[in-house]
């Protein structure tokens, strides 16, 4: 038995055949033509499909897709996807009418949390958070082996959950959402402040000017013992892991998965966190505490989390 996931991105268009066990055992890919509109993308996806299965195949069960913007997860429909230039778009619909198999739709960040929960650093685990750490803050909850999204699959976004009331701007319009403190570009723009502020910090070495800061800049001089860059870290890590309390207290998950580049810094960044978390935990000695650990799938999460949607409901 195999299923192909798709994962629908803003520059290309990802599919790969996936068995059981999550492996990615043939994979094509596409540029995703966002000019010509939905209808060449669509055909695009079966043309993509048909290039990695042969559709007189039995073993072939389902297709999953994962797709940026607000999806319609109980419809198969994307209702709005911006990067994409879409709105209203049949998704499933369109799509049977070429290749012949069930459909599910998610969207992407849903779709490779649960990848990364059935298949990646939570498959011995049942009930995962994955949080990503990028250019904003997405992320899934996977419940019971399943994905939860909520209400027409519009859930799960974790990353505008309000850790501090009247805090910084978000690009969601609201202020103090943990993605206006724990994406890159939040690090990196406490980092910018912390340098302006702190003229002598060892951070403008390694970073010679405001335009050259990336999310490594304040963790490195942090490494250093640069007091400026550690303040940095200290606050990151403070906000991060009062976002991982609350989902913790609310799904009492057994792991909270941490994706994105700032997890390059590896167990630095996960000791900073468990040392934060420990001290804080709701419940008495004994309660199950929950495990963080860092995603392992990386590009992969999207296309086999797809695959997921189908191999959930079997
Ligand atoms: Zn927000």
């Amino acid at each position: 038995m195999y299923c192909v996931g798709i994962d629908i991105g803003g520059m290309s268009i990802k599919a790969g055949v996936v068995d059981k066990r999550g492996n990615i055992v043939k994979k094509n890919t596409v540029t995703t033509d966002v000019a010509a509109g939905p209808k060449k993308i669509i055909d695009d996806i079966g043309k993509l499909i048909l290039s990695i299965v042969d559709m007189n195949d039995r073993d072939f069960v389902g297709i999953g897709i994962g797709c940026p913007g607000a999806v319609n997860s109980a419809a198969g429909t994307v209702d709005c996807a911006y990067n994409l230039n879409w709105r209203n778009v049949a998704l499933a619909e369109e799509l049977s009418r070429i290749v012949n198999r069930p459909i599910k739709v998610g969207n992407d960040a849903n779709v490779a949390a649960l990848g990364e929960s059935m298949y990646g650093a939570g498959r011995m685990y049942t009930d995962t958070v994955v949080l990503t750490l990028g250019t904003g803050v997405g992320g899934g909850v996977v419940l019971g082996g399943k994905l939860y999204d909520g209400n027409e699959g519009k859930g799960g976004e974790l990353g505008h959950m309000v850790i501090q009331v009247d805090g910084e701007q978000c690009t969601c319009g609201r202020r103090g959402c943990l993605e206006a403190y724990c994406s890159a570009t939040a690090l990196m723009r406490d980092t910018r402040k912390a340098m302006t502020a702190n003229p002598d910090s060892a951070m403008w070495k390694y970073s010679p000017t405001l335009e050259e800061v990336s999310g490594l800049t304040a963790f490195e001089c942090c490494k250093q013992g640069d007091a400026a860059a550690k303040s940095v870290v200290d606050r990151y890590i403070k906000y991060l892991g009062e976002g991982m309390l609350n989902f913790a207290n609310i799904f009492r998950p057994q792991a909270i998965i941490l994706g994105g580049g700032v997890c390059g810094q590896g167990d630095y960044l996960i000791d900073k966190l468990k040392d934060y978390c420990i001290k804080r935990e709701y419940g008495f000695a004994g309660m199950p505490r929950f495990d963080i650990l860092i995603a392992q799938l990386g590009n992969d999460a999207g296309v086999v989390g797809a695959a997921g949607l189908i191999y959930e409901l079997i």
